[in-house]
């Protein structure tokens, strides 16, 4: 069984058996294998467990994973000479979604730039889902590879609810190359290495390298995602994580509808015959994310929303063999599969710090959902514009009010206090079984749409988020009032108790 490790500054999945980590992704595009599985019919890949029960195996699946291929975009990159020793204004640690547009956007302003990653050509391996209206908003229709015209939410055997929500595949190939053409045309210069130490003086920073490289910069941004290379926390770290398996499929056939999507698939009744997973998966439950791309293409991800500690792959893994099987599918291929693990809520890194932020090493995936491309890339601006303000003439504001000026803007008061509510929700979350969340889902997704899709948006803000809260609660069961009121006076407590001690 894996074990889920947490460590101040970093996140590592260890495997009790081999001492090894599970890294985050595992993907390649074009090899697939042509080996078929039909589960359900493959007796060597079930295991018969003590009680009778068959047990579902997730090898015979991951088998079919290919080896690693990891796609390179074919861009020649302006590097930083060393030899030069050139200082630059901003040095952007990272080059996620994050780092990338901020580079971009500070580079636009006519500021030097430079983007240090350990693989800067390399596609990103996440696979990407935003809400339509989120990437419309941001002129980023364009970088969507794939929509579908809503959504599907199954709560339970009997119950589904459709929202009509278009949402999004990432084009994560196009969104890379488009930044990296405005980042190279902008003159931002790239360095290939991991960046392992920082030194600061008053006004300016050095980068250490592993590659024995130094380079100078005005202001550093960490964009590092989850590992927070250089930005400090000084509470204990203690997110919740949300775990999930992904594969992208070709398969025999599906029951989904191509034109929806599905967010949430919370039934069990594939677990039926296991009594032993049955019941784990009602105390901490998975639910099946799925992307139908044609009648025989199609990503599946199990996911669990939010546990505290996070629940091991391998069990995950075998709930989705165990649905597939129930639903099926059969699967022919895997063109990728993409290992999740996403550190959800936790304190807020120290406001302000000398490093600047963003991305998930800012603390800015949403806690009650674990998404954050469009909120990062809609912040995006806000630390370019900040640092561009702070360096331009006429403030030239240097070393740590200039960083105090970034943090600011990041974390206003009002986000602060946003992010306060989504951590309460994700402590409500982290305490429901699965009847409590399918009741909570089942309220969610009947309030008006401006309150649901704001929530999940990021678009709410403290009033508003109490009346969406007062609406839940007045639009939820009867048993689900009692659940939120035992399970949520704590959370709320301890957010009201937050919120009077954080002023500006
Ligand atoms: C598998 C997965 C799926 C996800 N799916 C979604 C989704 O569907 N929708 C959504 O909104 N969010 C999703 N998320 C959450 C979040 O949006 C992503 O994690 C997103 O990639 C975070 O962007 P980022 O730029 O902050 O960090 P990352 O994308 O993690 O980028 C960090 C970069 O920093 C580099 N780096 C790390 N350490 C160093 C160092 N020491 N020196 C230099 N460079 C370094 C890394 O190589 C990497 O390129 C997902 C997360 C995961 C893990």
């Amino acid at each position: 069984m894996d074990t889920l490790l947490k460590t101040h500054n970093k996140l590592e999945f260890l495997s009790q058996h081999h001492g090894i980590l599970d890294k985050s992704s595992n993907l390649s595009s074009s090899k697939i294998h042509k080996q078929e599985v039909r589960f359900g019919q493959r007796k060597s890949q079930e295991k018969k467990v003590r009680n009778g029960c068959v047990k579902a195996s997730s090898s015979a699946l991951l088998e079919l994973v290919p080896e690693t291929k990891k796609e390179n975009l074919e861009f020649e990159l302006p590097m930083y000479d060393p030899s030069k020793g050139l200082a630059v204004d901003l040095a952007v640690v990272g080059g996620g979604p994050a780092g990338l547009a901020v580079a971009q956007q500070v580079s636009e302003a006519g500021l030097s730039v430079c983007s240090i990653d350990p693989s800067p050509r390399l596609i990103w391996p996440n696979n990407y889902g935003v809400w339509v209206d989120e990437f419309e908003a941001m002129d980023l229709l364009d970088c969507l590879d794939t929509t579908w015209s809503g959504a599907v939410v199954y709560i339970d055997d009997n119950m589904q609810k459709d929202l009509g929500r278009p949402y999004g595949r990432v084009n994560r190939k196009q969104l890379k190359s488009k930044m990296m053409q405005k980042c190279i045309s902008n003159g931002v210069k790239f360095h290939q290495a991991k960046v392992i130490k920082v030194i600061h003086e008053e006004s300016k920073s050095f980068l250490i390298c592993n590659d024995g490289v130094t380079i100078e910069a005005a202001v550093v941004l960490d964009a590092t995602g989850f590992s927070r290379c250089l930005v400090q926390y000084d509470k204990p770290y203690n997110p919740g994580y949300q775990v999930a398996y992904g594969i992208l499929a070709e398969v025999e056939e599906h029951p989904f509808d191509v034109d929806k999507m599905v967010f949430m698939d919370w039934r069990d009744s594939h677990l039926n015959g296991n009594v032993a997973m049955k019941e784990a998966n009602r105390r901490i439950p998975t639910f099946l994310y799925a992307m139908p791309f044609s009648s025989n293409r199609i990503f599946l991800e199990e996911t669990s929303l939010v546990a505290r500690p996070g629940v091991p792959m391998k069990d995950i893994q075998e709930r989705m063999v165990a649905r597939l099987r129930h639903l099926g599918i059969k699967v022919k291929s895997i063109e990728e599969d993409e290992h999740c693990v996403i550190p959800m809520g936790g304190p807020l890194p120290v406001l302000p710090q000398r490093v600047v932020g963003i991305g998930g090493t800012a603390g800015m995936v949403h806690p009650s959902t674990g998404y954050m491309v469009a909120r990062t890339l809609a912040a995006a601006p806000i630390v370019a514009n900040a640092i561009v303000r702070s360096l331009g003439s006429g403030r030239s504001l240097s070393g740590n009010e200039l960083s105090a000026e970034v943090w600011k803007d990041l974390w206003p008061i009002e986000r602060r206090r946003q992010r306060e509510f989504f951590c309460f929700g994700m402590d409500i979350l982290l305490k429901l079984d699965l009847p409590g969340t399918r009741r909570f889902f089942d309220a969610f997704f009947d309030l008006e749409p401006h309150y649901w899709h704001g929530f999940l948006s990021s678009r709410l803000f403290l009033p508003e988020l109490i009346f969406f809260g007062l609406s839940l609660f007045s639009h939820a069961s009867n048993t689900s009032r009692i659940e939120i009121m035992a399970k949520g006076t704590l959370p709320l407590a301890n957010m009201i108790g937050n919120l009077v001690q954080d002023r500006d």
